[in-house]
């Protein structure tokens, strides 16, 4: 069997699908998909060894995958995962938007929970791969897109408290349409009294600890009827960082911009960082700078914060409207999208969508 440990070229094994999805019962499916929900006809499979690197890589039926009880991933939780998206561009093709970052993002978690990194190129090929397996998958939906989730956990069945010698990379998609159920035009947030990630933790990787770190607080602000809740730093000096997975902006009414600088408790998303350099590619003056949640408060209520947002892959841009906590509560501008917000949504839309230039280069095209 063919190795890809140190090998660039990567041959992905198609197995034959017995018995895909009936064109009316997919119709049905991604006519109004929701997110997460619905699952496309293949996955990606790769394994890992130790011994082997990386081999047998699959694009095959998507189903369950056998899993040895004592496999490490269910006792100490080695696993990381990706969220991209394949976009439909204007003229009619499907885009990628800059997947190189996420591949690379991959594997500084990888790195941080001791896992081997997955080469870039088997990376995308895999990613691409599946996308154009299933393309027919694609929501016909304003706002739709195929939801890319690569994913990396330890299969090996021992015990014992060390990295895992074995592993599966695996890609599966998901149709997706808006990600807040309620499509609002603005999210109300709760400031939670539980931390994300402390200093020298693994706030900076995308892996499922810290969003089972993250369930308590978030239900909690469920239960309160909001969207979505803000860490604070955990040492309690009332930085602000992110929400549960989306990156922070502040808009104030002199024009300025600021975003909570990368510390290592913050998780770096793509999405913040290509809104970073449009802005700045604007002229605006915005800038990686702490921001405590009595100054949001303060600012809120004096109009000189005039608006902030939230943005990740999956819901892209989202305005803040309303943020309580047990000791803050306040609105932010009218409550509802503002200016900056939206000329920044709209950038980064037409680039992921193809209906703009493309200066930076950072869609790849699909066939
Ligand atoms: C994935 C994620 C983000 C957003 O990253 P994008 O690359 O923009 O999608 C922000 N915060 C957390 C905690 C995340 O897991």
């Amino acid at each position: 069997m063919a190795t890809l440990a140190d090998s660039a070229t990567i041959e992905i094994a198609r197995l034959p699908h017995p018995a895909p999805t009936a064109v009316e019962a997919r119709e049905a499916l991604i006519a109004d998909p929701g997110f997460g929900k619905v699952f496309t006809d293949h996955m990606i499979v790769v394994d890992y060894d130790e011994g082997t690197g990386w081999h047998n890589a699959t694009l095959g039926p998507r189903g369950p995958i056998p899993l040895d009880p004592a496999a490490s991933v269910l006792h100490y939780a080695q696993e990381i995962f990706e969220g991209m998206k394949a976009y439909r561009m204007a003229d009619g093709s499907m885009g990628l938007f800059r997947a190189d970052q996420n591949a690379q993002r991959f594997n500084a978690s990888a790195r941080r929970l001791a896992m081997p990194e997955v080469p870039e190129e088997l990376f995308t090929a895999a990613v691409r791969q599946l996308v154009e397996a299933d393309a027919e998958w694609f929501p016909p939906v304003a706002g739709g897109s195929l939801y890319i989730r690569p994913f990396m956990f330890a299969t090996e069945p021992f015990l014992g408290v060390r990295p895992a010698k074995q592993y599966k990379f695996v890609v599966i998609l998901s149709p997706a349409g808006n990600y807040f159920k309620s499509g609002a035009p603005a999210v109300s947030v709760w400031v939670s009294e539980y931390t994300r990630a402390a200093p020298g933790g693994t706030g900076a990787a995308k892996c499922g600890g810290n969003y089972a770190a993250s369930l308590v607080p978030t239900g909690e602000a469920f239960a309160k009827g909001h969207d979505q809740v803000v860490f604070l730093d955990a040492a309690g000096n009332g930085w602000i960082e992110e929400l549960g997975g989306m990156n922070l902006f502040f808009v104030f009414d002199d024009g300025s911009i600021i975003t909570p600088p990368l510390t290592g408790t913050i998780l770096p998303g793509i999405t913040r960082d290509s809104l970073l350099t449009l802005a700045r590619a604007e002229g605006l003056n915005i800038r990686e700078e702490k921001y405590a949640i009595d100054q949001w408060q303060e600012d809120a209520k004096s109009g000189r914060l005039v608006e902030t947002f939230a943005c990740g892959t999956a819901a892209v841009v989202t305005p803040v409207g309303h943020v309580e906590g047990r000791k803050h509560d306040f609105t932010i501008g009218t409550g509802g999208p503002g200016q900056v917000t939206s000329m920044l949504r709209d950038k980064l839309v037409a680039i992921q969508r193809g209906s703009a230039p493309d200066p930076h280069g950072w869609v790849t095209k699909l066939s």
